[in-house]
């Protein structure tokens, strides 16, 4: 067991069944902010040669993604998450979160590229099986997930039509230009 930094207070790194994780230290109010998240600026095209850690980078933008500092790729996904990343990139609760209750996050928010997708036996009652681009998500759930806030604004562009017809292909060297 570690203690994080300053910014990540609320919270612990732990070991799991199923590797490491990261838990509530003490009660977590919705709302709260538990960090910002925050790393190196990557491409796409990196991401695709990183290997395991591919499964770290948080995609912002087309073709755009963060590798984050430590601790927070070890926030694991859930299909029924308690904290979610608003578009400041603050990582928030969703809900009231009890001490040693696992911090989780749904991946798929912030999910377009058509390319990295991951078994999921997050073990909730609606896991999904698979995460996937947040726009194969069911539609109730796109929803539910777009009125939390806690949807990558590049998303909310593309699914207004505004950010290109198609998500990201990586055999397009620029998939802003048709
Ligand atoms: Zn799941």
């Amino acid at each position: 067991m570690s203690r994080l930094g300053e910014t990540l207070e609320l919270v612990r790194v732990d070991s799991t069944e199923k590797g490491k994780g990261v838990f509530a230290d003490k009660p977590i109010a919705a709302g709260t902010v538990i960090t910002d998240v925050r790393g190196e600026h990557v491409t796409f095209g990196d991401t695709t040669t990183m290997g395991e850690r591919e499964s770290f980078c948080v995609q912002i933008g087309r073709m755009d993604y963060i590798l984050p500092d430590p601790p927070f790729y070890l926030i694991n996904h859930s299909c029924e998450p308690n904290c979610g990343i608003n578009a400041d990139m603050k990582l928030i609760a969703l809900r009231d979160i009890a001490p040693d209750e696992e911090i989780t996050w749904d991946y798929s928010t912030t999910m377009l590229e058509r390319s990295w997708v991951m078994e999921c036996k997050c073990g909730s009652e609606n896991c999904r099986g698979v995460v996937r681009d947040f726009d194969l998500l069911p539609e109730e759930l796109q929803a539910r997930y777009i009125v939390a806030g806690i949807v990558q604004p590049y998303i909310l562009e593309y699914l207004s039509g505004k950010n290109g017809t198609t998500p990201n292909d990586p055999s397009r060297e620029n998939p802003t230009q048709p």
